[in-house]
């Protein structure tokens, strides 16, 4: 009789199990429905391998630590993506501009050969209008943004080769100084205060063309004065809130309001020390471990790379989850209303939380916001509404 109820107990037990969860149902449901946009990816600089196809399923855990391919995004529903073009910032000489700007234009070709390699799987686009004809279409949406203005040198004028080349955003800066604005994170501090004059005329020339500012890595005085010069809304393409994580690359609630009120929108982001503080002895491991990262030659960085990845392994209890990211979205779209939240994952550039480790598991953000309460109509704003309005707004004349 007992071994029968302990049966009976475990069969229960497998049956309610096995029954679906209905707002799990729900979120697949609406995460399918919702037309998805990431403002920033780094995997153009992991397309840059020889070895690397983006066509190719892989995974997070795999050597590479790979997070974004075409069959991963279409298993997690992600429509469309920003390939960021990053360029780690170098000496401000004029041999050190003409350098980086032959890696910048090689990593626009791996991009552009890599979509046409596979025309029927993903497109480039351009405007905000392909991002629903190329899902319409059944193909996904690739969109190129350049992180960090140092290939354009002091030559504002060039530009217009890389809006030809589909950039249509531009962040600034990265981790240092360089000729147009301060950043965020420079051991040295301000250069200019914010943005320099050669700056002024970036953003002059950015609104002209119709490339969309972006303030992830510059410094809060940079953020004032492009939001004083602009006159199209800006974007935060991979940036969280500092009032739960207190780090400089983080935006103030001031500046979240400055740039909600220009009709931006700032995309969080799934970098784990930028969602959650991470304790003292692991954020100078890392902090350490980065700057020799941002300065060190190509051929040196893959080990420091595995070196970053050895500390993040050390520390991996204290590794953000999907709870620690939503709750920056939420604070967001409290904050400012949720017109100016939206996704920017940093995948293959240190995004990955438990929870959502790449790009296949980016439903789990959906059904987490669902069972805040967020109704289908926010959810398609902060997916992709909201940054297709910035886009909408920056195309016009
Ligand atoms: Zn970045």
């Amino acid at each position: 009789m007992k071994h029968f109820l302990i049966f009976v107990l475990m069969f229960l037990a497998f049956c309610v199990a096995a029954q679906p969860d209905p707002l799990r149902q729900k979120a697949r449901e609406i995460h399918r429905r919702l037309l998805t946009i990431d403002t920033h990816t780094d995997v153009p600089m992991v397309m840059s391998k020889p070895d690397f196809d983006i066509n190719q399923k892989h995974a997070y855990n795999d050597a590479n630590n790979s997070t974004v391919d075409f069959p991963r995004m279409r298993e997690g529903g992600m429509d469309a993506m920003f390939f960021a073009i990053y360029l780690g910032q170098g000496p401000l000489s004029p041999e050190a501009h003409k350098e980086v700007k032959v890696k910048a234009l090689s990593i626009y070709k791996a991009v552009h050969d890599a979509l046409k390699k596979y025309p029927d799987i993903a497109e480039l686009a351009l405007t905000a209008a392909d991002a629903a004809r190329l899902n319409k279409a059944g193909k996904l949406a690739v969109y190129i943004g350049m992180e960090n203005g140092y290939p354009i040198g002091d030559d504002v004028a060039s530009l217009k080769q890389f809006y030809d080349l589909g950039c249509r955003y531009l962040t600034l800066c990265h981790s240092f100084n360089n000729l147009i604005c301060d950043s965020s994170t420079d051991p040295k501090g301000a250069l200019y205060g914010g943005l320099s004059p050669m700056g002024v005329r970036v953003i002059q020339e950015l609104n002209r063309l119709g490339i969309v500012p972006d303030l992830s890595h510059v410094s809060d005085e940079t953020v004032m004065d492009v939001l004083r010069v602009s006159t199209k809304p800006v974007i935060a393409s991979h940036s969280n809130a500092r009032a739960l994580c207190d780090v400089p690359r983080n935006l103030p609630d001031s500046l979240i309001k400055a740039i909600a009120a220009k009709g931006g929108v700032v995309q969080v982001n799934f970098v784990s020390d930028f969602l959650k503080p991470p304790s003292p002895a692991f954020a100078a491991e890392l902090r350490e471990a980065r700057a020799r990262y941002f300065k060190a030659t190509e051929a040196n960085r893959e080990s420091i790379r595995l070196e970053i990845n050895a500390i993040e392994k050390k520390y991996a209890h204290e590794r953000a989850n999907i709870t620690d990211l939503v709750r920056h979205i939420d604070y967001i779209a409290k904050l400012v209303g949720p017109d100016h939240v939206g996704i920017g994952s940093d995948f293959d550039g240190g995004g990955g939380v438990t929870g959502c480790e790449d790009v296949s598991q980016i439903e789990n953000i959906t059904f987490e916001l669902l069972k805040m309460g967020y109704s289908e109509e926010t959810l398609a704003k902060i997916w992709g509404g909201n940054i297709l309005r910035v886009l909408r707004a920056t195309e016009s004349k």
